[in-house]
């Protein structure tokens, strides 16, 4: 069994988690909603509630290097459970940031798509599906799966060959130029917000 040292926590990853997502980890009391209503929890090593516990106590270790963070589908089912009005999905979206500005590996293939993802919105304004999934394969070697989903989808003109950028591309580069400082200089978001405004 794994315990938990108390007392030993790291304070600067709580007030680093509390500063990014604006919450106040602190008002979790264990209630337990959000794992409820969590989608996803069944692929995780720790349930929501329980990974607001470890952030609570400071187990940036555990919580950084965690599978939950990356395996979370942020449908914001566990924010809107939360009898306490934490945004639970907020926290968890920066538990996955801080993660990665820390080096951790994470799930690989999760990853991957994740990554893949955000280069097509990053070029086009929005992702383009056929390439996002060339690009996954390419890098996961993963050529044959969902391949059956492929034909359907062509019929019913889901999977367009040539990618449309939508007219706020500029605005959606720039907001992954902010997210490159901010990593790069090691500022908060709410910092990068706050200059901004
Ligand atoms: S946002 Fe993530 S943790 Fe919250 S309910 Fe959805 S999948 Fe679960
Ligand atoms: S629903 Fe809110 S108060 Fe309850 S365990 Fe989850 S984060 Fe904590």
């Amino acid at each position: 069994m794994e315990y938990v040292q108390l007392g030993r926590g790291d304070q600067r990853f709580i007030r680093a988690v509390e500063e990014e997502s604006g919450q106040n980890v602190g008002k979790c009391y264990q209630c337990g909603n959000c794992t409820a209503g969590c989608p996803m929890y069944f692929t995780y090593d720790y349930t929501p509630s329980r990974l607001m516990r470890l952030i609570q106590l400071g187990q940036k270790e555990t919580v950084l290097s965690s599978r939950a963070i990356w395996m979370c589908a942020t449908c914001e089912a566990c924010t809107t459970h939360c009898p306490n009005d934490i945004e639970v999905a907020r926290v968890l979206d920066v538990c996955r940031h801080l993660a990665r500005r820390q080096g951790y590996k994470g799930v690989r293939n999760v990853r991957l798509f994740t990554d893949a993802f955000l280069q097509s919105v990053r070029w086009h304004g929005k992702s383009h599906e056929l390439g996002l999934m060339a690009v996954y394969k390419l890098f996961s070697l993963r050529f044959f799966d969902d391949l059956d989903l492929a034909p359907g989808m062509l019929r019913k003109k889901k999977l367009p060959f040539l990618p449309h950028r939508v007219k706020a591309h500029a605005e959606v580069a720039d907001i992954f130029r902010r997210y490159a400082a901010q990593s790069q200089s090691g500022e908060t978001g709410r910092e990068i917000g706050e200059k901004k405004a």
